[in-house]
């Protein structure tokens, strides 16, 4: 969608010239969620459900039952002409995660085993995150867990140009205006615009 409203992606000036970032796969990002979720959009669904061969609705139930959770979402949005914007508060989809060190379902012997259906989230990190990309503290914190982050910040491992950020960037941005318009056309509600989870996946 061509939107001459939507947010402009903002860099911290640190990476104006690009983001260093090579993965050490050490699987550290895939546990130990206490602080953060792993967000499901639509299209990350539909990739998932063709990889895993769910072809049924009820195949897709209990997918959603075994893997997802309902979580607290919210997104800022002005609407074009409109002086003052507002955050508003809807509910998304995100993984489940087990195990006392919290990991994510599909983490196993410290790989992904749908790493090629993985969702943009888990493919974004980190330079399609806005919240990291426009914010060194919230890299800084990130980085903690991330040993490659650490690496960046030390302007090591492969470069990745601004443009190549912006794109990535921009990517985010409208999967989670889309998935906000889909919320709103639904009267805000998750079941309405996905009819295979259900209603007792908001109490677990
Ligand atoms: S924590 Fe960082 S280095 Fe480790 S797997 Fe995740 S992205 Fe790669
Ligand atoms: S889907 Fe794969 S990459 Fe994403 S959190 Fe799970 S194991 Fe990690």
């Amino acid at each position: 969608m061509t939107d001459s409203y939507s947010r402009k992606i903002q860099l911290a000036k640190k990476f104006e010239n690009g983001v260093y970032f090579t993965c050490e796969m050490c699987g550290s990002c895939c546990r130990g969620f206490k602080d953060g979720e792993v967000y499901l959009y639509e299209d990350d669904i539909k990739m998932l459900a063709k990889h895993l061969k769910i072809k049924s609705t009820l195949g897709l139930k209990k997918f959603a039952k075994k893997y997802l959770k309902v979580i607290d979402d919210s997104f800022f949005w002005k609407e074009p002409g409109a002086e003052r914007g507002k955050t508003y508060k809807f509910k998304s989809l995100g993984f489940k995660f087990t195990g006392d060190d919290e990991h994510c379902d599909f983490l196993k012997e410290n790989e992904c085993t749908i790493y090629k259906a993985r969702p943009f989230q888990c493919r974004a990190f980190p330079i399609g995150w806005n919240m990291l990309i426009n914010n060194v503290s919230n890299f800084n914190d990130y980085s903690k867990k991330c040993p490659a982050l650490q690496n960046s910040l030390d302007n090591k491992g492969k470069l990745y140009s601004r443009e190549e950020i912006i794109k990535w960037a921009n990517e985010e941005y409208e999967m989670e205006k889309n998935y906000f318009f889909e919320m709103r056309r639904n009267d805000f509600n998750i079941f309405k615009v996905y009819p295979f989870l259900s209603k007792d996946m908001l109490h677990e």
